[in-house]
């Protein structure tokens, strides 16, 4: 059974069938840069599996989104943001906007975003 989703757009990016921008790659997560950037510094973090929201992580792959997180501050020191500072979105669900369902960390950077809720 593919990890994959054929009718996903991140899953087609994984694979290398949509191009896109690379930030970073391992085995288990795959970072590019936002094609509709709403900071300077705006990069999508996705697990190489196809997991659709927050909804659907559990037990049997709740490990990746460790993973991520340790990814996510790799990547920060790479982009020379770890110390300015950055802020992690996961939207998940309609009402918060979620517009591509395959789970995602959005980095954004580069700019104050304010003490509210939304860059
Ligand atoms: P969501 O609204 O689901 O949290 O975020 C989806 C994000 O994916 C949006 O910020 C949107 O700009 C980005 N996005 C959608 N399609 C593509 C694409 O084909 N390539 C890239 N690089 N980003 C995409
Ligand atoms: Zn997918």
């Amino acid at each position: 059974m593919s990890a994959f989703d054929d009718n996903c757009i991140f899953c087609k990016i994984i694979k290398g069938d949509i191009p896109s921008t690379k930030v970073y790659e391992d085995d288990l997560c795959y970072a590019f840069r936002d094609i509709n950037p709403q900071a300077p510094t705006h990069i999508l973090v996705v697990p190489k599996t196809h997991i659709s929201s927050c909804n659907d992580v559990n037990e049997s792959n709740e490990a990746v989104v460790g993973h991520i997180y340790s990814a996510i501050a790799r990547i920060a020191e790479q982009e020379g943001i770890s110390k300015t500072g950055y802020r992690i979105i996961t939207n998940c669900g309609k009402d918060a906007g979620q517009t591509v369902f395959h789970l995602h960390f959005h980095i954004l950077a580069g700019k104050p975003m304010g003490e509210g809720m939304l860059p």
